[in-house]
């Protein structure tokens, strides 16, 4: 049977060494051998390794000082540590458990029992694993928006402010754009409001599709408005985007029959560093770009328009 935990054994003498990786492998595994602590540690830094078994006595650094720096360091996944020692007092065993070891075991070992710790280990490697997982899943969940899939509101409160400090600090620019779809209403009265969330959907998505990636970022602000963050931006070229941005959307038609189309309305702000900006929060900038969101509604809609602050 092929594992998929790989095993770093940790053990000054050759000959054990040997013995234990022989029946390791029969079992499956994939054994590194390591001759004391620090050529461990130094493995367990280069790969990923999830299973350590040591020695306690070894010359450089031994099994209890590799538990504790083990225990320090974080290698991005856990670490499962068993001590496999003739050290084989009560104290020994506490003293090995509070440095960090999850298991001790005593030499000679037996083959089954080691085999059946390491089955435990693997069980608790697994679970870590899918407890990361989830928690990464639960973590974007907590910053996308579910209808559109973007980002949401709180993703923007959590991140706008902290953009909008390091553009000040260090003097870059920065532009943001607040789009508000035109008679939304409308839409949703004439087509259904289920057909209204397909709408806002597919605008969300197109708008996310347009922009720089890893740089620029869109959230959905309200009901059918949304905020575009774009760093080291001017005035200028954000409405170049907001343009394009608006040509785009306008000419699709987000539903099967190809029948419905909509516009949109487009407010920008833009940081300039004449003086001091430091006291400019996310709330202004936002106001300012909601402001300039409504003269374009105004002017008649499906249009820019756009401020420096
Ligand atoms: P304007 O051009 O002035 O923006 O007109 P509008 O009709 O878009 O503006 P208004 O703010 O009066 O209406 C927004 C509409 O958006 C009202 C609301 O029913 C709709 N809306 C907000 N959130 C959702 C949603 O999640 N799904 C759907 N289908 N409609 C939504
Ligand atoms: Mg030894
Ligand atoms: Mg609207
Ligand atoms: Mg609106």
């Amino acid at each position: 049977m092929k594992r998929d935990c790989g095993i770093l054994l940790v053990e000054d003498s050759r000959t054990q060494a040997l013995k234990i990786q022989l029946m390791l492998e029969d079992h499956g595994y994939h054994v590194t051998i390591a001759q004391n602590g620090l050529e461990a540690m130094n493995i367990l830094l280069s790969n990923r390794i999830s299973i350590v078994i040591s020695d306690w006595i070894m010359p450089e650094m031994d099994g209890y000082e590799l538990c504790r720096a083990v225990r320090r360091h974080d290698f991005g996944s856990y670490v499962y540590l068993i001590l496999l020692t003739a050290k084989d007092s009560k104290d020994d065993i506490i003293e090995g458990l509070e440095a960090g070891a999850d298991d001790y075991l005593t030499k000679p070992v037996d083959d089954s029992e080691l085999i059946a710790r390491l089955t435990t280990a693997e069980r608790i490697i697994r679970l870590e694993s899918s407890l990361k997982l989830r928690n990464k899943e639960i973590a974007l969940l907590a910053i996308t928006d579910p209808l559109t899939e973007i980002f949401n509101r709180g993703y923007m409160n959590a991140n706008l402010p902290k953009t909008i400090k390091r553009a000040v600090r260090y003097k870059q620019q920065l532009s943001i754009i607040i789009c508000d779809i035109d008679h939304f209403k409308n839409i949703n009265d004439k087509y259904g409001h289920h057909m209204g969330d397909i709408i806002l959907r597919s605008f969300a998505q197109s708008l996310n599709s347009s922009l720089r990636k890893d740089i620029d970022w869109v959230a959905r602000y309200g009901g059918e408005e949304f905020i575009i963050v774009l760093p080291e931006t001017g005035l200028n070229s954000a409405k170049i985007v907001a343009e394009r941005l608006r040509h785009k959307v306008s000419e699709e038609t987000p539903d099967e029959e190809n029948t419905i189309k909509i516009t949109a309305s487009f407010g920008i702000a833009s940081l300039t560093h004449g003086e001091d900006k430091s006291y400019l929060s996310a709330s202004e900038m936002i106001k300012a770009a909601d402001k300039c969101m409504y003269q374009a509604k105004e002017q008649g809609r499906n249009r820019t328009v756009g401020i420096s602050l």
